[in-house]
Order: C-alpha cells, then structure tokens, then sequence
C-alpha cells in the first residue's frame, strides 16, 4: 500500500478525520475510531513504516519516542498509576489491520481481569 492510500497517513496529513490529541514534526496521537477500552490511543510516526518489521537501526528512536508519548499520554489521562496496557501489533497472525506502525495504549477497567 503506498502512504497515499493509507488511512494512519491521512490522518497525519489532516485529509482525513481523527481526534487527534497530540501531534508534532515526528509523531502524532489520536483516538482510536473504535475504542477497545475507556481509554484506547493510537501514537503513530508520522512517516510511513509498516510494522515493527520494517522499522530501520536509525528510526529506533522513534520507538522510544512513541513509548514516552504513551507515558505522558497516560498520565494526561490519569491512569499512569492505576496502570495501562502498551501493544504493538505486528502481522497478520499478530492481529496487525491497519499497516502504518502504531502503538496502542489501552486504559481502564476492562482491559485485563485483575485479581485484587
Ligand atoms: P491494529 O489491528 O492494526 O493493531 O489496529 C488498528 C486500529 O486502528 C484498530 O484498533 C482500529 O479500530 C483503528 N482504526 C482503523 N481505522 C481507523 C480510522 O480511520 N481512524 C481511527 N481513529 N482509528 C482507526
Ligand atoms: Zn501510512
């Protein structure tokens, strides 16, 4: 797919419709459209890699990048202590849908079965 045909592009560029909540020259953050759990975040590159598959030795630190944004993210949302879920999907088999890199941070009660 090239980045024109991708909806994760599109929202970077601003053609197409997100609640985006940050966004900078490298990397943006927005709502996901279907929302998984209370709190369900998408912090994408803003240029276009696949996967985690596809990410090249200079762009690690966009890895890092998106991690601290997702850390920050959750302390906006006010769960940082109360805990979150970070996820990467890679792949078909991995449950990857949308193949523009972004990793999911998911809040909220629902997210996991915790034994008190
Ligand atoms: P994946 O399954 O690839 O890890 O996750 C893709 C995520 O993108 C899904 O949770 C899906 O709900 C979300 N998504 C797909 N299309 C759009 C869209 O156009 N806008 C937004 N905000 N989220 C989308
Ligand atoms: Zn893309």
């Amino acid at each position: 797919m090239s980045p024109e045909e991708c909806i994760f592009c599109q929202i970077v560029a601003g053609t197409s419709q997100a609640k985006i909540i940050y966004q900078d020259e490298e990397i943006t953050a927005f709502w996901d459209q279907y929302p998984a759990a209370p709190v369900h975040i998408l912090i994408v590159p803003n240029k276009h890699i696949p996967s985690i598959n596809e990410v090249a030795e200079e762009d690690a630190y966009l890895l890092t990048k998106l991690i601290f944004k997702a850390r920050e993210i959750a302390e906006d949302q006010g769960v940082r202590e109360k805990g979150y879920r970070l996820l990467f999907n890679i792949g078909k088999e991995g449950g990857q849908s949308v193949y523009h890199l972004h990793l999911h941070l998911f809040a909220g009660k629902h997210i996991l079965v915790v034994k008190d």
